[in-house]
């Protein structure tokens, strides 16, 4: 079976062939001739990750799965979320966002906060999606080299150092990201049409 991944992020593409038997095909977008740059307009993580599997499906016609990622913080009612990529503002920026968020939580004790997956899998005219949540705190400074995005402020809950302390394959077996796909993975390997 071949199963469109609707990202340009090699390594996150690399990650999930890894995982999956060899009768499952992973192809890029590239692989398919699509460079089309699809707009993130929807409100929630879901609707995003609904809307560019969607586009593929609807455009060139192929089973994909797409994902969406947030950081949500208790304190702010959710939020950067849906928004996180953006949170400081055009261009995406992550040491800017990560500056607004530590200063948006100056002072403020309720730091629990939980990055947060959401798939969504085309397959055979059906849709099916999977959540994957990584709970844990904002630190007040940043910790560690390793990683992207919000990483070195992001303590996973039982953990005592940040992301960005970890190895991809450390990060990979508690990660949102890690969860979601682990689910879809699973869900792909006992698919039977
Ligand atoms: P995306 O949906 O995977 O592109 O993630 C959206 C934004 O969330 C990214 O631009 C990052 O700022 C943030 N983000 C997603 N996953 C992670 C992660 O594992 N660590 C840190 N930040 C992340």
């Amino acid at each position: 079976m071949k199963l469109v991944f609707a990202t340009n992020n090699l390594n996150k593409l690399k990650e999930v062939q890894e995982m999956l038997s060899n009768s499952i095909e992973i192809l890029s977008l590239k692989d398919i001739n699509c460079f089309d740059e699809v707009d993130e307009t929807e409100t929630t993580l879901e609707g995003n990750a609904k809307l560019k599997a969607d586009y593929i499906t609807k455009k060139f016609g192929y089973n994909c799965f797409a994902d969406d990622t947030g950081l949500e913080v208790e304190s702010l009612d959710g939020k950067p979320g849906v928004y996180s990529a953006r949170f400081a503002g055009e261009p995406a920026n992550s040491e800017n966002n990560m500056q607004k968020l530590l200063s948006e939580l100056k002072n403020v004790e309720n730091r629990k906060a939980q990055f947060r997956t959401a798939v969504c899998l085309n397959l055979n005219g059906k849709q099916f999606l999977f959540e994957g949540i990584c709970k844990g705190e904002i630190l007040k400074e940043k910790q560690g080299e390793k990683g992207f995005g919000y990483d070195p402020i992001f303590k996973p809950k039982g953990y005592s150092e940040s992301f960005a302390t970890m190895n991809s394959e450390e990060k990979n077996k508690i990660s949102h990201r890690g969860i979601a796909i682990n689910k879809l993975v699973e869900f792909l390997t006992n698919y039977k049409d």
